[in-house]
């Protein structure tokens, strides 16, 4: 018998990830805010259009979200409609938005209450990871409950990995990002720096991508999608910006000093406030370059 399995949220990165569960292990119910991609996905898939969240949970054993921020899978949970009305006891929780740890320790009591459990499961992998099942996701919660999201979590990903009790894959998620956001502004600085200097951008990437300097920025995301000034939209800098904040939001709870990540989070939040919602994280290059009066080509 398929397991009856929900998914909310056909964002950028939700709709790959779902399609993984559309598959005869899994009786899919899919559910999204705009209803029109809810009806798109369940034309093309054997999936269920759902029209709630509680409409989709109903008779789920596992229930996995992907929103942008943990603000709103906390705002789905309540109200007639809402997840808590339709998740039963013993049901679980996969939460693969990119969270923040503390209202995922809020979400998690307010399932116990219920019966219901829950994981933070962020995700890393890009939208490439996401349509070939390869993506990185790490798990916070009980291990017992990472067992049993384990068919879940292996069709949608290839190394799942248990970080630590709830909250815990938020933190690393939003830690990794953070150094994202690092390796992208400082290879820009670097890169205007140069050219003004008298070197090609390409053949300074061509000497760090052989050298000390390199990261998935400098061999990836500056290469693809800067020299070719293509900049598509996979990952919206909205969302890096909230990222980094919570992992500035980590460090100062924690007490490390961090004045290299606080400093981040202030220029992806101006990057983001100047580019708008639709930009991608790697536009926020543009930001810097239109500080400079330069390009980076
Ligand atoms: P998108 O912005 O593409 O999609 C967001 C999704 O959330 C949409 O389905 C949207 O619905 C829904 N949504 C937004 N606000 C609400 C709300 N108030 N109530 C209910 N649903 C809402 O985001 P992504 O898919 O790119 O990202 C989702 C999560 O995954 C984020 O936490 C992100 O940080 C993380 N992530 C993204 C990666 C990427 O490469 N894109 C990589 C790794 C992690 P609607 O269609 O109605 O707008």
């Amino acid at each position: 018998m398929p397991v009856n399995i929900a998914f909310l949220g056909l964002g950028a990165i939700g709709t790959p990830m779902a399609r993984h569960l559309a598959i005869p292990d899994f009786s899919l119910a899919v559910w999204n805010r705009t209803a029109e991609k809810t009806a798109a996905f369940a034309a093309a898939h054997p999936a269920r259009a759902a029209t709630t969240p509680a409409d989709a949970a109903r008779g789920a054993t596992f229930v996995v979200t992907c929103l942008p921020t943990s603000r709103e899978v906390e705002a789905l949970l309540d109200g007639p409609d809402g997840l808590l009305a339709g998740m039963a006891r013993g049901a679980l929780l996969i939460d693969c938005t990119s969270g923040d740890p503390a209202t995922s320790q809020r979400i998690a009591a307010r399932c116990a209450e219920r019966g219901i459990g829950f994981i933070d499961a962020p995700v890393s992998g890009g939208v490439g990871g996401a349509e070939n099942g390869k993506l990185t996701i790490m798990v916070g919660g009980d291990a017992a409950l990472l067992e049993r999201a384990m068919p879940v979590l292996k069709a949608m990903g290839e190394k799942i990995v248990h970080c630590g009790t709830v909250g815990a894959g938020d933190a690393l998620k939003a830690v990794n990002n953070a150094l994202l956001a690092v390796h992208i502004w400082s290879a820009a600085e670097g890169l205007l720096a140069l050219a003004r200097a008298g070197v090609k951008p390409a053949v300074a990437l061509d000497v760090i991508n052989a050298s000390s300097g390199r990261s998935n920025s400098s061999m990836n995301l500056f290469p693809e999608r800067v020299l070719t000034r293509a900049f598509p939209r996979t990952f919206r800098l909205a969302l890096l910006d909230k990222d980094v904040m919570i992992a500035a939001q980590v460090a100062r709870d924690e007490k490390v000093p961090s004045p290299l990540i606080q400093l981040t989070a202030e220029l992806f939040r101006a990057a983001h406030g100047a580019l708008g919602e639709e930009a991608d994280h790697v536009e926020a290059v543009k930001y810097l370059e239109q500080m400079a009066g330069g390009e980076i080509q």
